[in-house]
This record gives C-alpha cells, structure tokens and sequence, in this order.
C-alpha cells in the first residue's frame, strides 16, 4: 500500500537547532537503541468538547505536565513500536501500519482512552519522518532503521480515578542500529515462576505501559538468573507457554509442523508473528496457534522433535533462542536455525524493499 499526500493538516515550527547531515551522520554513526531522538515530534490534542485538535508538528523537547495530570498516577499511557526502512533508491516506508493503529485503538478501549482515527496515526507518522527524514538510515546501512514511537498519555489535572478527560498523542522517532551487529546472537530466556505478565480480563492484550512497569522485576530475576529476557507463563496454571516481555514465540518441528500460543487475550498480539504466520503457511509448513505447555518445550527439544526456537518482534526482527533456564534446571535449545535465518532474511528482504511486496505490507512515507 502507498499513499503520498496526508489529509490531516498539521502546524509545523521548525526546530531552530535543527541538525544538519554531517551531524546526523555522526549520531548514525552509532545510535544504539533509543537514547538518540531526532528534531521533531508530533502533537495532538483531545478533550471531550472536541475530540482531536491543534494537531502540530513541534520541536523535539520536554513535555510540561502539571504534577496532578493522570498518567503520573493512574498510568493510563498506550504505545506502539514500528520502523521507517529506506529502500536502495531513496525512499522510506513502513511495515504494515495500519496493524499499529488497529492495535493502538484496541489498547485505548482496553485503558478507557479515547480512540484516534487510523488515518490521524498514519498521518502523524508520515509527517513526522517526512520532516525528518534525513534521520531515516540509508539502505546500506545494514538492518539500521528509524525506529517510531507513537503514545499516548492522559493529562488531565485530577486525581480522581477515572477516565482523563484529556489526552495527548504524540509520535518520537529514535535511530535504531542493527540488533545483531556481530550476526545473529541466540538469546537465553529465564522462565519465571514468581511473576505473571498478565491474567485472563486483564491488560495483556493491550500495548500500555503499566504492563512493561510489572515486566521489570521479573526481567531482574532473569538477569540474575544469566538470562537475558524471561519467558512469562499464563497465570492460572503456570504451564502455558504465552510470550517475552517485548516478544512471540515460535517452536519449529522436524515434521514442519510450527506452534506458536494461540492469542487468548492474555499475549500481544505481534505484527512480526501474523506476518510470519503468513510466510510459514506459504513455505508449506502446518501451522498451529494453540496452548502449548513448558513441558511440550521442554520435552520436544530433548527428544529432538523440537528443532528450532525463535522469538520475534519489530525490533529484533526474528531472534533464536538459545537456552532455556528454570528453578532447578536448564536446557540447551537445538543449534540448527535453518528456517529462523531463512525467514528473517525474508521478512527484512520485504521491509527494506529487496524482494516483492507481494502482500502489500508496505506503506510508503
Ligand atoms: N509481545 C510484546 C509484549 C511486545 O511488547 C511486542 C513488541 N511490540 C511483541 C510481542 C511483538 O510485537 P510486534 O511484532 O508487533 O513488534
């Protein structure tokens, strides 16, 4: 899907400070991941006598709130992640968007936050990396991106505990470098038996920052533990496997078979996981959304049904899993990652423009 011009009009005020292209190219030199914030951001305004408002484009900077405003104490805040790619000839596009504002809208019915018209979020964002589009990476740049935050915050002043009756969406684009500088690192993941990440009718479907805040201590745990991220379970029985804080996860059969736990309310629903549930279907595989227990984990690797592990996400793409830690034990994942490579490579090949777009996934900005 393309689209050129954008139907919401927004004030813009140039930064005066704004950074010129040898500077850019200095912080591209090494952005890491979302410490680097490019010179403009995107502001929208709601109130219940309006609706959407004084929609702008700003100087990148801080964002005065009065200590009362909502989200200090209620946390009613909703994000999305997603990445502006440029192609070898110059132009910028992204992934599936229109999946983020779809998922963005079912995360503020979920925070009791009010709904933005899709063609508002993809506006914000085309307007944003339009002005700011010397910070998009080139396409020799390896898998670097420009890596987009949209959010949204209730700031009105009361401590009251109910809906806000004002709120701010804004958009914030951050240079991200490649994940794997050094070629795809397998990750070790701690399983967690003391913390759950969400329960049935709670938050865990939705993309807001409470559910990341409750991640953190658990995520500690792993990292004591010498793991790199955790493995929550669901949180009735503490046997079903559900996601990464920040990531999906994929189990690879030597049959072809693929099983990946079905989205029951509890998981984020991944666009990276839809899309490669598309492209496993097309290579042939059978693939299942289902529950899917730890020991199903545990016992298909050590008998080598199991061949393959990957978790995945905008960020990482598709990354391996490596090992599995628990209380009491750990297990080493199968080396192979035959099909993870193959369709990481893939799927990047689609988003940086080197192979068809065939599903028509891509947006251009
Ligand atoms: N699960 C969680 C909890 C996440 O935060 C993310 C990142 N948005 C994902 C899965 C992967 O989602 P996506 O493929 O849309 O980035």
């Amino acid at each position: 899907m393309s689209q050129t011009a954008t139907s919401t009009s927004f004030a813009v005020t140039e930064a005066p400070d704004r950074r010129g292209p040898e500077q850019i190219a200095e912080l591209l030199a090494n952005p890491g991941f979302g410490s680097i914030f490019t010179d403009h951001m995107v502001m929208v305004e709601w109130d219940a006598e309006q609706g959407w408002h004084d929609a702008r484009v700003v100087p990148y900077g801080p964002i005065p709130l009065d200590p009362s405003a909502a989200v200090f104490h209620y946390a009613q805040e909703i994000f999305e992640g997603m990445k502006a790619y440029r192609h070898a000839d110059g132009t910028v596009w992204t992934f599936r968007p229109e999946r983020n504002a779809e998922r963005f809208n079912s995360s503020a019915r979920r925070l009791a936050m009010p709904e933005l018209p899709p063609t508002l979020f993809l506006d914000a964002i085309k307007e944003l990396v339009t002005l700011d589009q010397g910070w998009v990476p080139g396409a020799d740049a390896g898998e670097m991106s420009l890596y987009l935050r949209p959010f949204m915050i209730a700031t009105e002043e009361a401590l009251g505990v109910r809906p806000s009756n004002r709120y701010l969406f804004s958009v914030i684009a951050s240079p991200a470098g490649s994940y794997f500088p050094g070629g795809l690192e397998p990750v070790s993941l701690w399983v967690s038996d003391q913390y759950v990440r969400a329960a049935a009718g709670g938050t865990g479907a939705a993309k807001c920052g409470g559910n990341y805040a409750a991640s953190l201590a658990s995520q500690a745990e792993g990292i004591e533990h010498g793991c790199d991220q955790v493995v929550f379970l669901d949180a009735v029985e503490h046997r079903y496997v559900e996601e990464l804080g920040g990531m999906n996860l994929f189990f690879l059969y030597a049959d072809g078979r693929v099983v990946t736990p079905e989205l029951t309310g509890t998981i984020l629903p991944g666009v990276t996981r839809s899309s490669l549930l598309d492209l496993l279907r097309e290579r042939g595989h059978q693939v299942e959304e289902r529950r899917f227990t730890i020991d199903e984990w545990r016992d298909g690797v050590a008998s080598g049904e199991i061949t393959e592990v990957f978790a995945c996400g905008t960020a990482a793409v598709i990354t391996p899993v490596g090992r599995l830690a628990w209380n009491g034990g750990e297990l080493d994942m199968p080396v192979e990652h035959t099909v993870t490579e193959d369709l990481r490579a893939e799927l990047l090949d689609i988003q940086y423009g080197r192979a068809e777009d065939r599903h028509g996934w891509l947006y251009q900005l």
